[in-house]
């Protein structure tokens, strides 16, 4: 099996030059376990991308937090995958909940970003997670199933992918889902990716959780069997992301 714990750093719409530079120094002195042991991806902003790229330590990866459906062209104010493998960034963040409720990106087209992205040679952080209200009516499974179908539907080849599953009401909130609830999604998932996709797939794709997580709360929900990593976002701007890279240990 050999699932390699993993840890993004999703940095969203924050930070300025000066600001970065700084989280790039913390992060390049940090002591962190080998890249045996863990793999570290950090996820600007676009603009940072080649700043971030060209100082950070070559045992971390950069991610772009979004990519364009489609080869790139007339399409103002969009990035295209092409523009990310031109500039050598291997990773990109797809269907962030915050896309999806802001930005209206439904499943189909998140799956077709994935799609895209995979054929471009760009490896995919695929986002799903459900919102308070799904969580409360019961529909918890369904709804990442049907964002999860939604890739699968598009995708066949899932060496590339890291799912990472966001419930809504623990992003950015300080509500953490405890470490059964997390436990309880991504052993489901995982079991829907045997069922719907293949064995060798649910076994080797990681399934990453996101969702309030910092350096207090990471031991615990690394410690569960179905967690192979964090997809992290107030706490990836701060010192503590070193503490929870070394969760993987
Ligand atoms: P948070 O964000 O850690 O600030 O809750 C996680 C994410 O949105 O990826």
């Amino acid at each position: 099996m050999g699932r390699k714990f993993f840890v993004g750093g999703n940095w969203k719409c924050n930070g300025t030059n000066e600001e970065v530079k700084k989280i790039i120094s913390t992060l390049n002195a940090g002591d962190v376990p080998s890249q045996d042991v863990v793999e570290v991806v950090v996820s600007p902003p676009f603009v940072f991308l080649p700043l971030t790229k060209g100082s950070l330590r070559p045992d971390f990866h950069v991610a772009a937090q979004n990519c364009w459906v489609k080869k790139g062209g007339a399409y103002t104010g969009e990035i295209s995958a092409e523009m990310l493998v031109n500039l050598d960034i291997p990773w990109v963040i797809l269907g962030h909940s915050e896309r999806r409720l802001i930005l209206g990106e439904s499943n189909e087209f998140v799956g077709d970003k994935v799609a895209y992205a995979l054929s471009r040679g760009l490896k995919v952080i695929a986002c799903v997670g459900e919102t308070l209200e799904q969580r409360e009516s019961g529909s918890t499974l369904e709804v990442v199933a049907a964002q999860t179908k939604a890739i699968a539907d598009r995708v066949s080849d899932w060496t590339n992918v890291v799912v990472a599953y966001e419930p809504v009401w623990a992003i950015g909130t300080g509500k953490v889902a405890t470490p059964a609830q997390a436990q309880e999604v991504h052993a489901e998932l995982r079991k829907w990716l045997h069922a719907n996709i293949s064995p060798e797939v649910a076994a080797s794709t990681r399934i990453i959780y996101g969702g309030s997580v910092n350096g207090a709360n990471c031991k615990e929900l690394a410690a569960q069997p179905d967690v192979d990593g964090f997809l992290v976002g107030g706490a990836s701007l701060k010192p503590e992301f070193i503490d929870i890279i070394k969760s993987a240990e």
